[in-house]
C-alpha cells in the first residue's frame, strides 16, 4: 500500500506549487542514494521522486486529488512481465530475458516508434510538424504568423479518464488491472504465449461504468484554433519553433506532443544570407572606382553609404560592420558584404572619347616611364 503523497512531502492538500518544491528539494537532498547509505534511502528517494512528479503538475494533481492513488498505478503492475516465449520453442538455449513480441516486430519492420506494444504507462504523444513561407524581410526582422492548431486536450469535467463520476471508474474486471492478457497461438516452433493489450480495457486497466456528460467518455475534447506564433528575427530555412503540448495526444495520461512550426524562408532578388552575412551587389562605372566615391547601397537596415576606396577593382568586396542579420540567439548581428562589379560605358559621346584617348595615351607614356626607370 503506498502513502499518501502529501504525506511524503510533508504537505497539507492546501500546499502550492513553492511549498511542494520546496518540500521535494529538501527530501531528495536528505534521501539521495548517494548522499544517504540508509538501506531504505533509495526506496524512499523513488517515493519522493514519484510523488513530486504527480502534486507538481497541476493536471495530475487534480486527478489525484480526485481520484486518489488508483489513477497512477495501472503502470506499476507491468513490472513482472516474465519470459514470453514462456511454454514455447527454445530458441538454441538462448534466453530471451525480458524482451517482448513487440520488440523483435519492431526491429523486423522498423517500426522504431512501437515499442513495447503491452506497456501502460503514460506515454507522450507524437510530435507533429507544420511548415509555414515567410518572406526572406520577414525572416530578418521577424515576424508573427497564424498557425492553425488541432488538438486534443484532456476533458475538464472527467479529467481524461471518461466516467462521469469518480465512482464510474473502476478495475477492469477482465484483466484485474493489470491492464494485459497473455494469448497462446501455435506456431510451428510449438506454442507461443504472448502477452497483449487487455481488450476490455484497452490496455488501461481501468473501465467506465457511465461515460462522462461532456466527452462522451473519450475523456478528451478536440481544440481547433488558430495560433498566432512569434517568430524571432534571425531566423532561417529549416529552424523550427517549439509549441509546447499542441501535437498529438499522449496515451495513458501521458501529455501531449508537440507541435514544430518550421520555417521555410523565401529567396529575395537583392540578397543573398549566408548565416548572418548578408551579401549583395552594387554595379559602379570604371571612373568611380578609379576616382573613389560614397556610394548608396541597400542592406536589410535600409539604404547605407558605402565608401569605395580609390583604385577598386572589379569583384572587390567591400564590408558594412554590423549590417547583416542579427542572431537568432545572441542578437549580435552579422556583416553586409558588396560585391562590386564594374560597369564598362557602352555608349560614349565624342567628348568622352577624345578625355579617354588622351586617358590612354597619358597610361602608355606611364608605361614607357616605368620601362625607362627599370631599363635604367
Ligand atoms: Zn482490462
Ligand atoms: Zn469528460
Amino acid at each position: 500500500m503506498k502513502r499518501d503523497y502529501y504525506e511524503v512531502l510533508g504537505l497539507s492538500k492546501g500546499a502550492t506549487k513553492d511549498d511542494i518544491k520546496a518540500a521535494y528539494r529538501k527530501l531528495a537532498k536528505q534521501y539521495h542514494p548517494d548522499l544517504n547509505k540508509a538501506p531504505d534511502a533509495a526506496k524512499k528517494f523513488e517515493e519522493i521522486q514519484e510523488a513530486y512528479d504527480v502534486l507538481y503538475d497541476d493536471n495530475k494533481r487534480k486527478i489525484y486529488d480526485q481520484y486518489g492513488q488508483a489513477a497512477f498505478e495501472q503502470g506499476a503492475s507491468m513490472g513482472g512481465a516474465g519470459n514470453p516465449f514462456a511454454g514455447g520453442f527454445n530458441f538454441g538455449g538462448q534466453g530471451f530475458g525480458d524482451v517482448d513480441l513487440g520488440d523483435i516486430f519492431d526491429s523486423f519492420f522498423g517500426t522504431g516508434g512501437r515499442r513495447r506494444q503491452t506497456s501502460t504507462g503514460p506515454r507522450k504523444g507524437n510530435d507533429t510538424l507544420y511548415r509555414v513561407r515567410i518572406s526572406f524581410m520577414d525572416a530578418v526582422k521577424g515576424t508573427t504568423v497564424n498557425v492553425p492548431v488541432d488538438y486534443e486536450e484532456p476533458c475538464s469535467r472527467c479529467h481524461g479518464t471518461g466516467a462521469e463520476t469518480p465512482d464510474d471508474y473502476v478495475t477492469c474486471p477482465e484483466c484485474g488491472g493489470t491492464g494485459t492478457v497473455r494469448t497462446r497461438t501455435q506456431t510451428i516452433f510449438g506454442t507461443m504465449e504472448s502477452q497483449a493489450a487487455c481488450p476490455r480495457c484497452g490496455g488501461s486497466g481501468k473501465i467506465v461504468r457511465k461515460a462522462c456528460s461532456a466527452c462522451g467518455g473519450k475523456g478528451y475534447t478536440r481544440i481547433r484554433k488558430t495560433l498566432e506564433v512569434k517568430i524571432p528575427q534571425g531566423i532561417n530555412s529549416g529552424q523550427q519553433v517549439r509549441i509546447s503540448g499542441k501535437g498529438e495526444r499522449g496515451r495513458n495520461g501521458g501529455p501531449n506532443g508537440d507541435l514544430y512550426v518550421e520555417i521555410v524562408v523565401a529567396s529575395s532578388d537583392k540578397f543573398t544570407r549566408e548565416g548572418n552575412d548578408i551579401h549583395s551587389t552594387i554595379e559602379l562605372s570604371f571612373v568611380d572606382c578609379a576616382l573613389g566615391c560614397k556610394a548608396d547601397c541597400e542592406t536589410v537596415n535600409g539604404v547605407m553609404s558605402v565608401e569605395v576606396p580609390a583604385g577598386t577593382q572589379p569583384d572587390a568586396i567591400l564590408k558594412l560592420k554590423g549590417q547583416g542579420v542579427s542572431d537568432l540567439r545572441t542578437h549580435k548581428p552579422g556583416d553586409h558584404y558588396v560585391h562590386v562589379k564594374v560597369r564598362t560605358p557602352t555608349k560614349l559621346s565624342e567628348t568622352q572619347k577624345s578625355l579617354l584617348r588622351e586617358f590612354q595615351v597619358q597610361e602608355g607614356s606611364k608605361k614607357k616611364g616605368f620601362g625607362s626607370f627599370f631599363k635604367r
